[in-house]
């Protein structure tokens, strides 16, 4: 049976202006089990003039910041409360495991608790200025309308990490999710309607992006654009924001370096490194797609790594013995394949895996694969895989490993494996990179700014701080002597 559903705009379960559907197919069945809305800029349009209305509507713009901060702890306990639910559309979507969902639900609550926290601190400063007689303080205002678009490997999450902050700050949303995984952000979006925020606070538009991203992007009523996706759509989305001169928060892709060290602990090390890149298949941000290992290790510590590769279970997400589910959808598979017959061309040695395998139901999967005698020229090195691929660069010197380290246009995460407490400091501040993660790795909290370097994006996500990338600053003087200066004294 499949599910049918509409887009939420202003409180409502609206059908595409066009009556078209897309089908959304679970990639362990490849059966199509849900349909998601075809929109078209006509049903962004709606949704913005719903967000707009809400912004400037009392019943959103004017509750006070402690009732606000009740409906967002409300709405981290209904995610928790429904995590299951959620986990489950999340897996039907995109294939990854039920039970890296679950914690990912359960984790996403937080998120909601922690910005509802930061409601009631929004403060301004009164300032001391060399003005006699005037008052001067600032004001921290909401922006507005942002569209937030999110990509298919963890919507709900990635959302939470734009949403949350957003509301908390007080503005309202129209949400693209990617036309591959929707259902879970639309699931999520009736959990904002329980919790009691108002109507059009919220608004969510499936569809392609092609077809209905520049319209949100372009839309003259968008105060700030928060992206997270490849680099192409996402640079596409900056120039639409600054066309229009409005912010943007950009969280891109990566090619994260895992740095072993011969004084390292290989045991947590191997843990470390194969977790990086082979967990949820390699379809995550900060997959350590680059291991850069010490030659006095480099042939065990491969061997090791290969092991534990080839001992991955891949098979069905809802199974709590699979290690790794299928890969999310077909364009994804076929990106992958490619780019391992890539490294296969630019010479590289596939040292374990390579290969692609049907699951029992006819999802897609790739091996684990390793690819060995890899240098920072060729593109195996450079670009994104966003799949189970990890490239292997031999290093001798501490030197030779910063440079490695920071030989791609990326910098998103780095993990840094060694037992000398000098070194992790040096690496640490010699490392380019939004995150850096010493002896552990893929290590994010909601207290803790998240975020790229270069190619990796733009802003951060996460912590106290962030708010502020949904606010703006007002300054307010004030003539406090009742007495106006003659602006030409002469006259
Ligand atoms: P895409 O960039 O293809 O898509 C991201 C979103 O942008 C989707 O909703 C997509 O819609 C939409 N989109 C596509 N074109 C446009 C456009 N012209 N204007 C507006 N929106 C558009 O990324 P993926 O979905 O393939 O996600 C994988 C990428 O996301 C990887 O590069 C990964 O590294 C990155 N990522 C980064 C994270 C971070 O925090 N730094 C976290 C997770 C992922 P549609 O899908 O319908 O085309």
């Amino acid at each position: 049976m499949t599910a049918r559903y509409e887009n939420l705009i202003d409180g409502h379960d609206c059908p595409p202006a066009q009556g078209a559907y897309l089908d959304s197919e679970n990639p362990w069945t490849t059966q199509v089990w849900a349909q998601i809305p075809r929109s078209t800029p006509e049903d962004i349009d709606r949704a913005v003039a719903a967000a707009s209305a809400a912004f400037r509507n009392a019943a959103w713009a004017g509750i006070s910041a402690t009732k606000r901060a009740a409906l967002m702890r409300r709405l981290g306990d209904l995610v928790e409360a429904n995590a299951k639910e959620l986990a489950l559309a999340e897996v039907r979507d995109n294939g990854k495991t039920y039970t890296e969902m679950l914690r990912q639900m359960l984790n996403t609550a937080e998120w909601y608790r922690y910005y509802g926290g930061l409601c009631d601190k929004i403060e301004g400063r009164v300032i001391p200025v060399e003005a006699p007689g005037h008052f001067n303080y600032t004001l921290r205002e909401p922006l507005g309308v942002i569209a937030m678009i999110i990509p298919w490997n963890s919507p709900v999450r990635l959302l939470a990490w734009k949403l949350a902050p957003a509301l908390a700050a007080g503005n309202t949303c129209v949400i693209k999710p990617s036309e591959h995984a929707s259902t879970s952000t639309l699931t999520f979006a009736r959990l904002v309607r329980e919790a009691g925020f108002p109507d059009g606070v919220v608004n969510v538009v499936c569809g392609l992006g092609a077809e209905i991203g520049p319209a949100l992007t372009d839309h003259p009523d968008i105060a700030k654009v928060a992206f997270t996706g490849g680099v192409g759509s996402g640079t596409a989305v900056y120039v639409a924001a600054a066309k229009r001169m409005r912010p943007a928060t950009l969280e891109l892709g990566g090619k994260s370096p895992n740095i072993v060290f011969a004084d390292a602990d290989l045991d947590a090390a191997v843990q470390g490194v194969a977790g990086g890149i082979f967990a949820s298949g390699g379809q995550s941000c900060v997959a350590g797609s680059r291991l850069l290992v010490a030659d006095a290790i480099h042939d065990a510590f491969v061997a090791r790594l290969a092991d534990v590769a080839r001992r991955i279970r891949m098979g069905d997400p809802m199974d709590a013995a699979t290690h790794v589910g299928p890969v999310a959808n077909r364009p994804q598979f076929e990106h992958i394949m490619k780019m391992i017959s890539m490294a296969r061309d630019e010479g590289a040695t596939i040292a374990c895996g390579g290969e692609s395998v049907t699951g029992a139901q006819g999802g897609l999967f790739v091996q684990p694969t390793i690819c060995t005698g890899v240098t920072a020229d060729m593109r195996i090195a450079q670009e994104e895989v966003f799949g189970p691929v990890l490239s292997v660069l031999r290093f001798s010197t501490e030197e030779e490993a910063v440079a490695l380290a920071n030989s791609t246009r990326f910098g998103l995460g780095a993990g840094i494996w060694t037992t000398d407490v000098g070194r992790a400091h040096r690496m640490a501040a010699r490392v380019r990179s939004g995150s850096v993660w010493v002896n552990t790795y893929r290590m994010t909290s909601q207290t803790s700014p998240f975020g790229g370097f270069d190619l990796s994006g733009v802003g951060r996500e996460g912590g106290q701080a962030m708010i502020d990338a949904y606010l703006q600053t007002k300054s307010v003087w004030v003539n406090t002597t009742g007495v106006m200066a003659p602006a030409f004294p002469s006259l």
